[in-house]
């Protein structure tokens, strides 16, 4: 057992509720990875497919600019409006809420690679880090690392209704597009996007290089960075993760830094935290 520290109890969900959730998230990705075929019988146009990969891009931007970057890590600050519309941003990638994602979050690099993080590859195989500890038991309530965001009324109801944003885009994507833009554009560019966030969790704590000698097994991965906008130089994050950028060197591709680094120009975040000299010429 891991020792309790301050701050750390869990939600007290019930445990109806705790199953409930694990069952309807475990329903929930089945669904999900069967529903595309069935365009087979819609067919695909070619503006349905650049709404799958603008949906893609505009929902990952979320998840590792809002999710990861900002609420997760605080490597920047920005306005209370823009804090939502990052949460909203995230949330349309159904990975639940956004205090329970950077809660969680938190939780892993308290403990990477050790017997408390849920999502290890090395503690608990390939298929549970990538997905299946998403409907664990003990990935139902999140533990209450995010007292910080939970101050926010509006952050606290995003996260207990977090299937609205995804629900309202789902709608939005099916009146504009049809039923193969449901099928296209928003279930299989969720499945995509759930792939791509995952591998971050999986592959990137099992192949590729380590510049630094962390206590975990993170690693730097080109090719997810790649598909993650800049979260595979996943190696550097876990040695430096309060830095707002992910690739430390030039050739090292990070476009949700690229991205925040043009919204700071204009206002829209600022106080972007950047690693000392030393680690980034290591
Ligand atoms: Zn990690
Ligand atoms: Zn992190």
């Amino acid at each position: 057992m891991a020792q309790a520290i301050p701050g750390d109890e869990y939600r007290p969900d019930d445990t109806a509720r705790t199953t409930g959730w694990a069952r309807f998230i475990r329903a929930m990705f089945i669904t999900f990875h069967l529903l595309p075929l069935l365009a087979i019988f819609t067919g695909v146009t070619w503006q349905v497919v650049v709404c799958c990969a603008v949906l893609y891009v505009v929902r990952f931007f979320g998840v590792t600019a809002g999710y990861h970057r900002y609420f997760s890590h605080k490597t920047y600050k920005t306005s209370r409006v823009f804090q939502f519309i990052l949460a909203w941003l995230a949330e349309m990638s159904m990975q639940r809420g956004v205090l329970w994602w950077a809660s969680h979050h938190r939780d892993h690099h308290a403990g990477s690679d050790t017997d408390r993080d849920i999502h290890s590859p090395v503690k608990r195989g390939f298929w549970h880090a990538h997905m299946t500890w998403l409907w664990a038991p003990e990935a139902s309530s999140p533990r209450s690392r995010v007292r910080d965001l939970s101050r926010y009324p509006e952050l606290r109801f995003l996260d207990r209704y977090w299937l609205v944003p995804p629900l309202v885009t789902m709608i939005a994507v099916t009146v504009v597009f049809g039923w193969s833009g449901l099928l296209i554009g928003f279930v299989l560019s969720t499945v995509l996007v759930w792939h791509a966030t995952f591998s971050v969790n999986s592959f990137a704590h099992m192949f590729g290089s380590r510049r630094f000698d962390t206590a975990d097994q993170s690693r730097n991965n080109w090719l997810i960075a790649l598909i993650t906008l800049g979260e595979g130089w996943h190696n550097n994050h876990h040695h430096y993760m309060n830095s707002v950028r992910q690739g430390f060197k030039w050739w090292e591709y990070d476009v949700t830094w690229y991205v925040l680094k043009v919204l700071s120009w204009v206002g829209v975040v600022w106080d972007l935290k950047n690693p000392p000299k030393h680690i980034l010429s290591a």
